[in-house]
């Protein structure tokens, strides 16, 4: 497919903006991202390095709780697209920085969307909001008419977010949609998340560079999906005449514990001789089950997840097990 549309994704250094860019670069887009000063500038773009799309795409120094640079950026690019991926997106962080996630991932989102609405307002806008965001969860599988509850400075923050993303839709008539993606992981995932932490062990104990893992909650379960696919929907919902919000999940929920069993299995080990509990990793108000219905984004945008959770699986850990093998970081 061609095209000679410009998007520019914030938080194009992250996990989803890298699966993005290239989903976007395959599609002839033209790709612009936001990149927020580092003193390392070589571990900021790995994952563009990773995934072949590093020096494909032009990036734009900024950050997103700074409006006026937000309004310079918009104006330089002119986009067709605004995808807002940038997030300080780790609930267990959340809790040890409130205000600083507030600002970046809930207030972030309000100075994208109004500087949207003042450079480029009919430039349609992806606002990543989180299944975090059922928190307590109010009814067993979770749909987009699902109440909220959140349960971590994170989920309050991404609630707000979500919100400002409706109201702006609803206020300015903004082409704007909020997609409500369950956990999404991939090779590329953050190390501090759990499937990755667990990967990355089964990984080094089998190469013997360790020999266990402490984790927190075991019983905790979560819809989990490949991140390749769930860039997929992002993208479809800008391709809608109409915007709208969608959840985007597997329905299939499974525990932290099965995720080990699984990874463990996959080089050959048993998780119980490996895996330790540690109440360090555990939260002060825990998302016991999350488990989401995508029947809305089936029907309206023909989007399903095309990855089973045994595949990704086998994928993370392949792909530490190659990383270590040759001392790559990630
Ligand atoms: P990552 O944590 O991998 O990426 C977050 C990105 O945000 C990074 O590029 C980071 O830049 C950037 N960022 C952080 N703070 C700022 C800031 N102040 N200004 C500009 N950029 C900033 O997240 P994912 O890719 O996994 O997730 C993408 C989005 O989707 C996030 O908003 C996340 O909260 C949300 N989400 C994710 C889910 C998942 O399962 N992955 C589920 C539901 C929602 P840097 O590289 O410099 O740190
Ligand atoms: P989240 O759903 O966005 O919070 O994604 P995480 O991957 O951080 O956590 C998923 C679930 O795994 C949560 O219920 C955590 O409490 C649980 N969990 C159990 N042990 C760990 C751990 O060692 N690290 C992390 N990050 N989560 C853990």
């Amino acid at each position: 497919m061609t095209s000679s549309k410009k998007a520019l994704i914030t938080g194009v250094t992250g996990q989803d903006g890298a699966y993005l860019s290239k989903l976007l670069l395959e599609n002839g887009y033209e790709v612009h991202g936001l990149l927020r000063r580092s003193a390392s500038a070589d571990v900021v773009d790995s994952r563009l390095k990773w995934i072949g799309v590093a020096g494909k795409i032009v990036l734009h120094d900024g950050n997103l709780t700074d409006l006026s640079g937000l309004i310079r950026v918009l104006n330089e690019v002119r986009p067709d697209e605004v995808y807002n991926l940038a997030a300080q997106s780790f609930v267990k962080s959340s809790w040890q920085q409130p205000l600083l996630t507030g600002t970046v991932t809930g207030l972030g989102a309000a100075n994208m969307l109004e500087a949207v609405r003042l450079v480029c307002p009919e430039a349609r806008f992806y606002q990543a909001s989180s299944s975090e965001m059922y928190g307590l969860i109010q009814e067993p599988v979770q749909s987009e008419t699902t109440p909220f509850y959140p349960r971590s400075p994170y989920a309050a923050a991404k609630l707000y977010a979500h919100w400002m993303t409706v109201n702006y839709r609803e206020s300015f008539g903004l082409h704007a949609s909020s997609g409500i993606l369950f956990n999404h992981e991939s090779p590329l995932r953050g190390i501090e998340f759990v499937t990755r932490k667990i990967t990355d062990a089964a990984a080094r104990i089998k190469l013997g560079l360790q020999d266990k893992v402490a984790l927190g909650n075991l019983d905790a379960t979560r819809d989990w999906g490949h991140a390749r696919d769930y860039v997929k929907a992002m993208w479809l919902m800008l391709q809608q005449d109409t915007p709208d919000d969608y959840v985007v999940a597997t329905g299939r929920t499974v525990s932290v514990r099965d995720f080990c069993t699984l990874a463990f299995s996959q080089v050959g080990l048993k998780m119980e001789d490996h895996v330790t509990v540690d109440e360090r990793f555990l939260r002060p108000a825990e998302v016991d089950v999350l488990l989401g219905n995508p029947v809305k984004a089936k029907q309206k945008l023909g989007w399903t997840a095309e990855t089973s959770l045994e595949d990704l699986v086998a994928e993370m850990v392949d792909a530490d097990l190659a990383r270590l093998k040759s001392h790559e970081h990630l």
